[in-house]
C-alpha cells in the first residue's frame, strides 16, 4: 500500500556482448501483487529474471526492498526473501523429493516442518512421492518440486521463470491452483511466460517483451482487448 514497490526495474539494460537482451526496462512489483512478463522466445524474459535476482551485470536501476540488488549476492538476496525458480528447474536428480525440498529451506530461522506441510498441502502429489528420486519424476510433478523448493525460502517475491514450459494441459491446472494459493498466501510473484493465456489468467498487471523492450503493458482485461496481442500471442 502506497510508498516504495517491493520491487523496481528502472531503465534496465543488459547485452550479452554484442547482443543487446535488455534495453531500458521500466516495471515495478508492487508488495502482494502478481505481474507477469509475456513474450516469445528470445525476447529477454529469462535475462530480467537473472537480473532481478543478482545473477547479471546491468545498467539502470534494479532495487529490491527500496536497495539496488548489484550490491548484493543472490545469496544476500535471498536470504532477504527474493526467490528464484529457474526455467530449468534445477533439481537434484539423484536425490529425495524431501532432500529436494528440505536444500530449499536457505533462509536462518526457518521451520523445515512447518514449510514442508504447506508444500505438501499445496502440491499433494509430492506429498505422495516424498522418497521418488527426483529424476524419475514426471514433467509437472518436477516442476511442482521446483516451485516447491523455492517456496521453502519463504519467498517475499518470488520469480517464476516459465513453470507450464513443456508441460500438458491436464497438469497445468494443478500448477495453476498452486500458484493461486500461492498468492493467496500473500507472496508477491514476477513470472515470465510464453503461455500467455495463463499468464492473463493469474497476472494482476502484463508487460509483454520483444526484443528486450517493453512494447505493451496493461491489465489482463486491457491485453485481451489490444489487437496486437489478439492476433500474435492469442490465436486471434
Ligand atoms: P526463452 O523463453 O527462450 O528462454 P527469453 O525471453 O527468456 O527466451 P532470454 O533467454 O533472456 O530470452 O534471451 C534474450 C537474448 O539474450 C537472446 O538473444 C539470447 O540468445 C541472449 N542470451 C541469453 N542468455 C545468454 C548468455 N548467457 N550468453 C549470451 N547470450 C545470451
Amino acid at each position: 500500500a502506497g510508498g516504495t514497490p517491493l520491487l523496481d526495474v528502472a531503465d534496465c539494460a543488459v547485452s550479452y556482448g554484442k547482443v543487446s537482451a535488455l534495453r531500458g526496462v521500466d516495471l515495478t512489483v508492487g508488495e502482494g501483487e502478481f505481474v507477469a512478463v509475456i513474450g516469445p522466445n528470445g525476447a529477454g524474459k529469462s535475462t530480467l529474471c537473472n537480473t532481478v535476482s543478482g545473477f547479471r551485470d546491468y545498467t539502470g536501476s534494479v532495487r529490491y526492498h527500496g536497495a539496488e540488488v548489484s550490491d548484493q549476492s543472490p545469496r544476500d538476496l535471498v536470504q532477504q526473501g527474493l526467490v528464484h525458480c529457474t526455467e530449468s528447474r534445477d533439481l537434484f536428480g539423484y536425490m529425495s523429493v524431501e532432500d529436494n525440498l528440505t536444500l530449499g529451506a536457505y533462509r536462518a530461522n526457518t521451520n523445515v516442518d512447518e514449510r514442508l506441510a504447506f508444500v505438501y498441502d499445496l502440491f499433494p502429489a509430492l506429498a505422495e512421492r516424498t522418497g521418488q528420486l527426483a529424476r524419475t519424476m514426471s514433467g509437472g510433478e518436477q516442476q511442482m518440486l521446483a516451485i516447491g523448493r523455492a517456496l521453502m525460502g519463504d519467498p517475499d517475491l518470488l520469480v517464476l521463470d516459465e513453470p507450464t514450459l513443456g508441460l500438458a494441459p491436464v497438469i497445468l491446472d494443478d500448477i495453476s491452483e498452486g500458484i493461486e494459493q500461492i498468492q493467496a498466501n500473500g507472496v508477491t510473484i514476477l513470472l515470465a511466460e510464453q503461455n500467455v493465456t495463463f499468464a492473463l489468467r493469474h497476472a494482476d498487471r502484463i508487460v509483454l517483451l520483444e526484443n528486450g523492450d517493453v512494447v505493451r503493458r496493461g491489465s489482463p482485461e486491457e491485453l485481451r482487448e489490444d489487437d496486437y496481442i489478439h492476433e500474435s500471442y492469442l490465436g486471434g
